[in-house]
């Protein structure tokens, strides 16, 4: 079997969650597989590594799994982007629209730099709209984006319109 098939054996649909008509895809019984597990994080890892990355930043919280394990198999720094009044010292601050409702996301002012090639990471793209606000924020720190991965894309909602010419990859896409 390969890893999209194990992968879409093991993604739970729950319906009308956290808002009716929410397909809400549930990662929790991949991470719950140990060898699904390592091995979704050797296919993460393997994708990431081309697109040499100088640092991963992931958006919380999910995205926190899967984004601090690619960093330490890859050697490189982590970097937290979290909901508003999270983060301790100074932000960047970027809006974006959710596909159920509407928020911000913050990232330390001093975590990435003009050097920088940064990796984003995420379980699941839907509209699109928090990784292109994750996007912003890498932009306003002036560093670059080395490309983004995924472990889903619900491609049927465009999200990846929304970030361009960026190298963006999941592993699975429904
Ligand atoms: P979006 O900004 O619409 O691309 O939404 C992406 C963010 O919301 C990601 O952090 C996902 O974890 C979460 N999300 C949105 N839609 C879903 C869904 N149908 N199933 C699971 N997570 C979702």
């Amino acid at each position: 079997m390969t890893i999209q098939e194990k992968l879409l054996k093991h993604l739970r649909n729950i319906p009308d969650f956290p808002k009716p008509g929410i397909q809400f895809k549930d990662i929790t019984p991949v991470l719950n597989n140990p060898e699904l597990f390592r091995e979704t994080m050797d296919e993460l890892a393997a994708k990431a590594g081309v697109l040499n990355p100088t640092r991963i930043a992931a958006i919380e919280s999910r995205g926190f799994i899967f984004g601090s394990i690619l960093a330490d198999r890859l050697g490189l720094g982590f970097v937290p982007i979290r909901k508003p009044g999270k983060l301790p010292y100074k932000t960047y601050r970027a809006e974006y629209l959710l596909e159920y409702g509407t928020d911000g996301i913050e990232m330390h002012i001093d975590a990435v730099g003009k050097e920088d090639r940064v990796l984003l990471v995420d379980d699941v793209l839907a509209t699109g709209g928090t990784i292109s606000a994750a996007v912003d924020l890498v932009r306003q720190a002036g560093a670059e984006i080395a490309g983004i991965l995924f472990l889903v894309e619900l491609s049927f909602l465009g999200g990846r319109s929304k970030v361009g010419s960026i190298p963006c990859v999941s592993l699975i896409s429904l």
